[in-house]
């Protein structure tokens, strides 16, 4: 058979076993399309079930989180934890509470965060989990019962060697907090390693704050020196304003950029001079207000644009920090036709399929989430480093060490494209070099 139809029929396999998970058949179909290949190169990555068995979750769970709200009603929720491959450490991955979680979007980024730990050359596998809980609009009393209860459950499944949890959207240092603090009561035991993004006095990292946003910009860094550009003097665009976007936003604007515009589910504002990432912290972070709030604050010439489209707005730079699908083929066009020549993916799966094919047609730079954001769980790792021999690093010490992890990701994903015929797609780059690793893991290790 050829690996097309080897392909098609694993796909076919998968779409009929995991029918109603749109964003999962979205993830594994793009790294099947670079497997193609990788298995016509190296046709033993095609033995042993592989390709089967790395798209299929070791292990799912699902859980019932009931709480207590303000009112004394009682709320139930669902949990999810989905640990997908193990072959080169214990689980890791963040936990997302948003309204739209079901299981598809936790494998699908379950299934991303398998090649984005390979990628970050660290001994970790990949998992994700979180709920429908909406942390928005509750008080800090109801996150709190509904974090003990998540992880009333939650805590039989992880461990330092086991199973790692962080943050995703809607979960943060607060909800970190209230998290970790239920798993100490209910194990009796201070175990730091078992979750990271904690606070800097009970185990935390520095710089893992910051570290996604500060990783995206790292490695646009990089794509843009091999062009002899910089983001000095660069406008840049960065939706979403939540924790990758803020630090993208302000490390963008240290190496000498101007954010034009960032946005959240509302809308967007343009910054024609730039953002106050001072004041963008304490609306976002520290009162959990909306961006139109920023917008009221901060005066320079900064408007809100309700309900509209962020990539209407020209830039050089592109950087979706947001959602999943949040910048479809038509917003890619008005990217380029807008002169954008690097995008890089601080969220999970930002462009859908037809905004990469246009990127990728229109030659510009393209950096996927799996590479340009991984610098978070890098950091993690290293959180994890330092729980394990009880030290703490200094800022610059970590931050020196997640911009060399960055620039390694980055010659990885180049070297590979060009080593398999596609230089300059990071794309193909990514996934290729994310599954060898892995893969050849799964086959030293038996058909389990
Ligand atoms: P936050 O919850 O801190 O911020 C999310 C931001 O995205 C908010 O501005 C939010 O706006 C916006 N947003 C969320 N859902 C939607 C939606 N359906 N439509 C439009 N805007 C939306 O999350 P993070 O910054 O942590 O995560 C952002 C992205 O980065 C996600 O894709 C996440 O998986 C990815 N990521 C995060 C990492 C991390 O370390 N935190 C690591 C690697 C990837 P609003 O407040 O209006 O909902």
């Amino acid at each position: 058979m050829s690996v097309d139809s080897q392909i098609s029929e694993y796909y076919d396999k998968l779409l009929k076993r995991n029918a109603g998970e749109p964003e999962f058949h979205q993830a594994v179909s793009e790294v099947l399309d670079s497997l193609k290949i990788v298995l016509d190169k190296d046709p033993h990555y095609a033995e042993y079930g592989l390709v089967e068995r790395l798209c299929e979750p070791e292990r799912q769970l699902i859980f019932r989180v009931p709480w207590v709200d303000d009112n004394g009603e009682v709320q139930v929720n669902r949990g999810f934890r989905v640990q997908f491959n193990s072959a080169l450490g214990p689980y890791k991955g963040g936990l997302r509470f948003h309204p739209s979680v079901n299981l598809g979007i936790i494998k699908f980024l379950g299934f991303e965060q398998i090649f984005k730990n390979s990628l970050t050359g660290l001994p970790i596998g990949g998992g994700k989990g979180g709920s429908d809980f909406d942390p928005k609009g509750k008080s800090d009393q109801e996150v709190m019962r509904f974090c003990q209860s998540f992880m009333t459950e939650l805590h039989r499944h992880i461990g330092e060697y086991r199973d790692v949890p962080a943050g995703d959207i809607g979960v943060g240092g607060r909800e970190i907090g209230f998290l970790f603090g239920q798993y100490r009561r209910l194990t009796t035991q201070h175990e730091s390693g078992v979750l990271t993004g904690k606070g800097l006095t009970w185990g935390g990292s520095l710089v893992r704050t910051e570290a996604t946003g500060f990783g995206a910009v790292y490695i646009t860094e990089e794509m843009m020196k091999t062009h002899g550009e910089s983001f000095d003097g660069a406008k840049v665009i960065v939706s979403g304003s939540g924790n990758v976007a803020i630090y993208a936003a302000a490390k963008a604007q240290e190496l000498g950029a101007t954010v034009v515009a960032m946005s959240d589910s509302s809308g967007y504002i343009t910054t024609p001079n730039g953002v106050d990432v001072d004041l963008l912290r304490d609306v976002k972070e520290v009162r959990r207000e909306r961006i139109s709030t920023y917008a009221k604050e901060a005066g320079n010439g900064v408007e809100f644009h309700e309900g509209g489209n962020i990539w209407d707005v020209q830039a050089d730079v592109a950087l979706p920090c947001a959602t999943q699908n949040e910048l479809d083929g038509e917003s890619a066009k008005k990217l380029v036709e807008g002169g954008v020549r690097y995008v890089a993916e601080g969220a999970n799966m930002p462009s859908t399929p037809d905004a990469v094919h246009v990127f990728q047609d229109s030659k510009i730079d393209f950096a996927p989430g799996k590479a340009a954001n991984a610098g978070g769980v890098a950091t993690s790792a290293l959180e994890m480093q330092q729980n394990a021999s009880r030290d703490s690093w200094s800022f610059e010490y970590t931050d020196e060490r997640l911009r060399g992890i960055m620039s390694n990701i980055f010659k990885n994903i180049d070297n590979t494209a060009k080593e398999y015929g596609r230089e300059g797609d990071y794309v193909a780059g990514s996934n290729i070099a994310g599954f060898k690793k892995v893969a050849d893991a799964m086959l030293a290790q038996g058909v389990i």
